[in-house]
């Protein structure tokens, strides 16, 4: 075999998404050479989609500031985040805000000129006051504006891309310590060694792991993956966000902005369901009390349509000019999917599987961290993580609509911050183990060739993963559901060891990709079904029959899941830097 390419870089990012392109934009102003590997060209990573905005406490049209922010996000996160990162996260977001416009973020303005802003849900003044108005917003495109904006602000910084090349597996040193990645390019299949001193995985989330979603097909949970494989346990994969709000049986998104400028829910009674739920927020509560709301209502026989399985979003009394001024893409995706305009007919919506707020455990400065002994929390050489695909962890149990385009910007750019430290201090690459890129490309070779003629189809395993997390790991759970759902995912990862694809050519073989991806989407799966069976507790978006209510005593802790040594926990940071604790509460909206 010819020997594999190599190139040096100081920093290799994967993922070109809001998270990857903010760190790499901070890092080649800084003067370091800089790789971006992504999958797809960088303008089509999911975070284009983005629609409602970004949170921040501007105050430009209600009273508000950084604290009640705070306070808004660990009681969204139903107490699992970790304070210490919110408060950074909170305190960092007007400023994130402004960097943006100055990169030429086309933001909707208000009469006076100042940046627009619309409610979302879980957003409260003065420690759970009136409704605050926080999510700033480029119409309902506003991912589209900041990840196109951010490419150029990279394209002018002579950033180096990689684009359409796919990364298999994370290399390292005798030592444990991350030293890059084993990647191949997509169009000649060629494979190529990316030898850097840090690493950053901002690879996004795993939505693909549900049948019914609002996730691009490329949100396959790769960098989750790479990390499980690596050693590095996932945390809180567990609390997985169903939004409330996609087209009924489609899964694209309706954004909550939608209800922030006063669209509302109904059930097939005519009734205004979340009156019920949550009598002072109602539409704006947060999503996981909406999303139960709304499976509640279909599972009592109070759905809508034919067989009763969805309910309506009602925007139709907002007027036409509302709806195409500030919601125009939604709009669009109702005429093109549903054929209906929003301004003259409600939407049929039901809980899509939406946002991973688990992932690969980090510290606020966006360092990978793992337990050893009796440190909970030890940074592994030279790996980072940032945005979706890394648990900080700001959204804890729930994700607040507005706060991951945030959390991808913040700590993208803290993450740039602690490696720019990091290369001052390490100077030299590091020898790589040679073993380490054997069994990266172990792993890359191993679908050139079928183990067995009655190997099963890639495509048919993915399906099946698909409906085993959607019946056995939705929006409620108990634990005769879940048991079945642990062992039809376990046999899920023995089938693919032997499954197949026919095509093994080399130029844009997508079947390769798809096969590299599937083996990543069961491994989210793994952690997913089995950290859901074993917490008996209900807290954010895990919603146990069988343990309705949230239990302080026993879980107020993260799961970590690894493949080899399965489920730890470690205890939630409880205490922010500069003000006081919050102490759980009940969470009432
Ligand atoms: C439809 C939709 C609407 C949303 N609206 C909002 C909103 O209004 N406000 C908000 O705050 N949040 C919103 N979110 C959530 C938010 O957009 C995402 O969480 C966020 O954009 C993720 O950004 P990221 O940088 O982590 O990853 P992504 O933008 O998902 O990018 C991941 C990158 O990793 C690359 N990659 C992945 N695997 C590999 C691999 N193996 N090899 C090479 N490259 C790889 C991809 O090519 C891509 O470049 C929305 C999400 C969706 C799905």
């Amino acid at each position: 075999m010819a020997a594999i390419q190599r190139r040096q870089f100081d920093t290799l990012i994967i993922g070109a998404g809001g998270g990857g392109l903010r760190a790499a934009l901070r890092l080649s102003e800084a003067e370091a050479s800089v790789a971006v590997v992504s999958k797809v060209f960088p303008t089509r990573s999911h975070t284009v989609a983005a629609q409602g905005g970004m949170n921040a406490a501007l105050a430009n049209v209600s009273p508000d500031n950084w604290h009640w922010h705070m306070f808004d996000t660990i009681k969204g996160s139903d107490y699992l985040g970790d304070q210490d990162a919110i408060e950074y996260m909170c305190r960092a977001a007007p400023k994130a805000v402004y960097e943006l416009e100055h990169f030429g973020v086309p933001f909707s303005r208000l009469d006076n000129g100042s940046i627009y802003q619309r409610a979302f849900g879980g957003q409260s003044q003065n420690f759970g006051g009136d409704q605050a108005v926080r999510t700033c917003a480029a119409a309902d495109r506003t991912g589209h504006a900041i990840l196109h904006s951010l490419y150029q602000q990279n394209i002018r910084a002579k950033t180096h891309f990689f684009d359409e090349y796919f990364s298999v597996d994370l290399l390292k040193d005798e030592e444990g310590h991350v030293l890059g990645a084993l990647v191949f390019n997509i169009m000649d299949g060629q494979p190529l060694i990316i030898e850097a001193k840090t690493t950053l995985l901002a690879t996004g989330g795993a939505g693909q792991i549900y049948r019914n979603t609002t996730n691009a097909m490329i949100n396959t949970g790769d960098g989750l993956g790479m990390a499980l494989r690596a050693g590095v346990p996932l945390q809180d994969m567990e609390f997985f966000q169903f939004h409330p709000t996609g087209i009924a049986g489609r899964g694209m998104l309706i954004t909550e902005a939608a209800r922030g400028e006063g669209g509302y829910l109904v059930n097939g009674e005519g009734e205004r369901l979340m009156e019920r739920y949550a009598p002072k927020a109602k539409d704006l509560a947060s999503r996981d009390v909406v999303s139960r709301a709304i499976a509640t209502e279909i599972r009592e026989g109070r759905g809508c349509g034919v067989n009763k399985d969805h309910v309506l979003l009602k925007l139709d009394h907002l007027g036409e000019a509302v709806i195409q001024q500030r919601l125009p893409g939604i709009r669009q995706t109702c005429m093109t999917f549903l054929g209906i305009d929003p301004a003259e007919a409600a939407i049929p919506v039901s809980p899509t599987a939406h946002y991973t707020m688990g992932g690969i455990p980090t510290n606020r400065h966006a360092q990978v961290v793992v337990p050893v002994k009796d440190t909970p929390e030890e940074a592994v050489y030279g790996l980072y993580a940032a945005g979706e695909c890394a648990c900080v962890s700001v959204h804890g149990a729930n994700r607040l609509g507005g706060n991951s385009l945030l959390d991808i910007l913040v700590f993208g750019r803290a993450a740039a911050n602690h490696i720019i430290g990091h290369l001052a201090e390490n100077r030299y690459h590091r020898p790589m183990d040679e073993s380490s890129v054997e069994k990266a490309m172990q792993r890359f070779q191993r679908w050139n060739k079928n183990p067995g003629q009655d190997g099963e189809s890639v495509n048919v395993l993915r399906h099946e993963l698909k409906t085993v997390m959607e019946k056995h790991c939705g929006v409620f759970r108990n634990e005769a559901v879940l048991r079945e759902g642990v062992e039809q995912i376990e046999q899920l990862a023995e089938r693919v060891k032997d499954a197949k694809i026919e095509d093994h050519s080399d130029t844009f073989n997508t079947a390769r990709v798809e096969a590299l991806e599937l083996e990543n989407l069961i491994a989210c799966g793994l952690a997913t079904m089995h950290s859901a069976f074993a917490r008996t507790e209900s807290r954010g978006a895990h919603s146990r029959m069988d343990y309705p209510e949230r239990d302080d005593k026993n879980w107020m802790r993260h799961s970590l899941y690894s493949l080899d040594t399965g489920l730890d926990y470690k205890p939630v940071r409880t205490k922010p830097v500069s003000v006081d604790s919050f102490p759980p509460k009940p969470r009432i909206y």
